[in-house]
């Protein structure tokens, strides 16, 4: 027997349209890459995203067809994410920090229509657009007072002409839930990058894990500022989720600074932000610099922090307790999995834990939310424990989670029960905290036991000198390999190899201290801000290590 309940198509549009009527007077802040800060309300959002629609329609675009950005955190780039997935076509953010080969490619295999850009790219899309074969016009996101006079881009249209001739009525087109909504691809530290296609139902049923307490927690009386771009997996999926719950949001645009952050958070009163670990080591750099002339306590009212994308240090989490009494909600997914998989929210048993303790918990990446399927296995596939010890790669399912690439690229990759391997090696404790201790390739294999590079880093960032600490696995003829600890010291502080590893001495297992440390003046990082190992590993290849057999 079927139920007897409506069945409501669940599409992006309808975020948007109950924004707009719930919501309608909430403002959407951004500092633009013009510059001047500009502020409407999600009623603007909604009649521009029509007039986009009617834009985009007029152009011939259809159904199914993809449009590109090489966008900032905008409202332009906001309205693309209505206007593009509720007329039916599909929205592929294109991350601009990738190299101009690797955008050609995504550009081209995902076949885009047109590409919306804003100012800052377009020196890069005058070298790209010749090889960018299906693009048929490029769109630059501004007015024409700040259209270039004599640009080499073809088809060159101005995003404020095109939409601003257009009727504010639109009607969202009603269509299967499960039509392509968006397109985003991994930025493939090997290999070619791959498609994970979105669907407007795995998009509103991710938004519910956005808003739900012990997921994000966005809700409407928060003010978030979203620097996590909006071209990384979603921004972690909160401008759905800021529709569902009517969150007032502000966008940095181009200037993600420690300073232009602070700013922001301080101006617009904001109690809410995400962000990578990078991004606030920036910001509490530029905290170190100025003390004296900074405010803290007035300035920034931060409650909640979220950060992912790579683990969030303890001494970071800690340092948002004790300097705003901000709580770190700590994060972990992939774009393969829109991307939330798991956050780390307190349990009732935590209550009133002394702030030590608390730490302990939030230093894990959290708890799966509801949606997500989560377990870890051993190499051959066999379950393992969920006891706090027991590690393994983490395999997940859901709703929300890639079925395949798009294209078929890398062919089949769910197992036979439906699940997906991440790529991450963790442990599942009793409570279902999840602690990531590395990606399965850059797991640290000494004597057949596992060391945990982001363990030993995340020990190394707790000491007041050091700024960023990457650990490797390097050859070691006793051992296979062991770790090799770069660093890179704050500036105007010192320390030495002798006394950072005293420090680390109690904090790790003692056969996991790394056999040598090297002070560096940078570590490379992927386009989203992760450390980039494959080419460290490649760097310190054939680097002797000091210890007895290396
Ligand atoms: P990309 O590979 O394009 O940078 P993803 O955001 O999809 O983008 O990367 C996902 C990977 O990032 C995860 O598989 C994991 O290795 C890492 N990651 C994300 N969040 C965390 C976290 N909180 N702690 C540790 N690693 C994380």
């Amino acid at each position: 027997m079927q139920g007897l309940i409506q069945d409501r198509q669940l599409l992006i549009s309808s975020l948007i349209e109950f924004a707009a009527l719930y919501h309608g007077d909430t403002e959407i802040v951004t500092r633009t890459v013009e510059g001047p800060i500009h502020r409407y309300t999600y009623r603007d959002l909604h009649d521009r995203s029509k007039q986009l629609a009617n834009a985009l329609t007029r152009l011939g675009v259809k159904h199914g067809d993809r449009i590109g950005t090489l966008a900032w955190n905008t409202y332009r780039h906001f309205e693309l994410y209505y206007g593009v997935s509720g007329m039916g076509a599909v929205l592929h953010t294109v991350n601009p920090r990738l190299f101009p080969e690797q955008i050609d490619y995504i550009v081209n295999h995902a076949e885009d229509q047109y590409l919306f850009f804003d100012l800052t790219f377009v020196p890069l899309v005058e070298k790209l657009a010749p090889q960018l074969k299906t693009v048929k016009g490029f769109v630059l996101m501004t007015d024409a007072a700040h259209m270039p006079k004599d640009s080499k881009i073809p088809n060159l249209l101005c995003y404020e002409d095109l939409i601003g001739k257009e009727s504010k009525e639109f009607t969202w087109p009603e269509f299967d839930e499960r039509t392509a909504s968006s397109l985003c691809y991994t930025s493939g530290t090997t290999g070619n990058p791959k498609g994970v296609l979105y669907s407007h139902r795995s998009t509103v049923l991710h938004s519910y894990a956005v808003c739900q307490r012990d997921g994000l927690n966005l809700g409407s009386a928060d003010t978030a500022l979203v620097i996590v771009p909006l071209f990384h997996a979603n921004a972690w999926g909160v401008p759905y989720g800021a529709c569902m719950s009517g969150a007032k949001l502000v966008f940095p645009g181009p200037a993600l600074d420690g300073k232009s952050v602070y700013e922001l958070l301080r101006d617009e009163n904001c109690n809410f932000s995400l962000g990578v670990p990078t991004v606030w080591l920036a910001f509490f750099q530029y905290i170190d610099q100025n003390a004296a002339s900074l405010d803290l306590k007035k300035d920034i009212k931060l409650e909640r922090c979220v950060i992912g994308g790579s683990a969030a240090p303890r001494a970071m989490i800690e340092r948002f307790a004790k300097q705003f009494d901000c709580f770190v909600i700590h994060a972990w997914g992939m774009t393969e999995m829109s991307p939330l998989g798991t956050t780390g929210n307190l349990l009732k048993k935590h209550a009133g834990l002394p702030l030590e303790k608390r730490l302990d918990v939030q230093a894990k990446q959290g708890r799966t939310v509801y949606g997500v399927e989560i377990k870890i296995t051993d190499d051959e596939g066999k379950e393992l424990p969920r006891d706090g010890k027991a590690f393994g790669n983490v395999k997940v399912r859901g709703p929300w989670i890639t079925s395949g690439y798009f294209k078929g690229e890398g062919g089949k990759i769910l197992d036979d029960e439906g699940w997906f391997t991440t790529g991450d090696v963790a442990t599942l404790d009793p409570d279902g905290y999840m602690q990531i201790t590395d990606r399965a390739k850059d797991v640290i294999k000494s004597g057949g036991e596992w060391i945990s590079s982001i363990d030993l880093e995340n020990a190394a960032v707790g000491h007041p000198a050091v700024q960023e600490a990457a650990v490797i696995g390097v050859p070691h003829a006793k051992w296979q390999e062991r770790p090799l600890l770069l660093v890179i010291k704050k500036a105007g502080q010192e320390t030495t190899k002798e006394e950072l590893l005293a420090f680390l001495e109690g904090k790790v297992a003692k056969w996991w201290l790394p056999d040598d440390i090297v002070f560096v003046d940078e570590l490379p990082h992927t386009a989203t801000g992760k450390l980039l190992k494959t080419k460290l590993r490649e760097q310190y290849k054939d680097y002797k290590l000091p210890t007895p057999g290396a």
